[in-house]
């Protein structure tokens, strides 16, 4: 059977987040917590696989003790097994270190065939996760995917579109792959009742820097985050632009004159 495992990380809500314009920090009091939007597309297509080809799912997430809501919303909607892996001592990680904590965590329970993860997060965006992770899987991967067309899990391999910037582009690539999902093909799952109710009692299995043998911790939390943020700040907005429509092109090139030799 093929093994899934599915990337999700819990973030503000950053429609509700703003900025302290004094300090340059963000105000995250009173901004509720949410599944990444891309990553219910990323469990979407992971759910298709598993209706498709038989599969069992398992998520992972690096959060603190409230990311555990992510993955019982995942399982709601059919995934199988989750993990949470959370301690202080993986906090401030920057990509590098998030990357490579959730390699050691999941290298803890399984190997797996296919390893699906948003586009990028909704807070940190940087998009660097998907392609970090394949490295460190060692696995191929697939960016902008758009649709997994065929898995022949003898052969290895598997057929799928991704999106170009001028059109679509068709591969095969290797299993083990990593994905990076778009939505289009992949719509979030709405869980039902049944689902809910399961994954308010289904047991998470929570892994700390004490349970992952031969942990370099030089390469987790800050010490392993080269990453460093001196300074955050609001964009300074260009002046908006003025649309000049004097009724007729001749009238607008003269007030377009006019206002250029003022
Ligand atoms: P992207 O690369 O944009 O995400 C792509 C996909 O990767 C997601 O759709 C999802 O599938 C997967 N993914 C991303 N993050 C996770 C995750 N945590 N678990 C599972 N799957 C995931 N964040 C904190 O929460 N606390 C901190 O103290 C902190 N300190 C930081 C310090 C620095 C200097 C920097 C640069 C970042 C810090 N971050 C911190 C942010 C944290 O490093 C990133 O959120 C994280 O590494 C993922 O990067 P991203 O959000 O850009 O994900």
């Amino acid at each position: 059977m093929l093994k899934i495992l599915v990337c999700v990380k819990q973030c503000p809500d950053v429609d509700q987040m703003r900025m302290d314009p004094e300090t340059g920090s963000l105000v995250r009091a009173g901004v509720p917590s949410i599944l990444n939007p891309q990553d219910a597309n990323a469990v979407s297509a992971a759910l298709k696989v598993k209706e498709t080809y038989g599969a069992e799912i398992t998520l992972i997430t690096m959060g603190p003790p409230s990311a555990e809501a992510v993955l019982r919303e995942c399982l709601a909607v059919g995934a199988d097994k989750a993990v949470l892996v959370t301690d202080r001592a993986f906090g401030n990680a920057d990509t590098l270190a998030t990357s490579y904590s959730i390699l050691s965590a999941a290298n803890t329970q399984d190997k797996y065939d296919m390893i699906f993860c948003g586009k990028e997060s909704l807070d940190g965006a940087t998009g660097q996760m998907g392609a970090q992770l394949a490295q460190r899987f060692n696995t191929t991967q697939v960016t902008s995917t758009l649709l997994i067309k065929e898995v022949d899990q003898e052969a290895g391999t598997v057929i799928v579109d991704r999106e170009l910037e001028d059109g679509v582009e068709t591969l095969e690539a290797k299993l083990p792959c990593l994905f990076t999902m778009e939505k289009t093909n992949y719509p979030a799952r709405i869980p039902n009742l049944k689902g809910k109710l399961a994954a308010k009692k289904a047991t998470i299995t929570t892994i700390t820097s004490n349970d992952i043998p031969g942990l370099d911790r030089n390469r987790i939390g800050d010490p392993g985050s080269p990453t460093k943020v001196p300074r955050m700040f609001p964009p300074v907005l260009p002046e908006p632009g003025v649309i000049i429509d004097e009724g007729s092109v001749e009238a607008s090139v003269a007030k377009l004159l006019a206002i250029i030799k003022e």
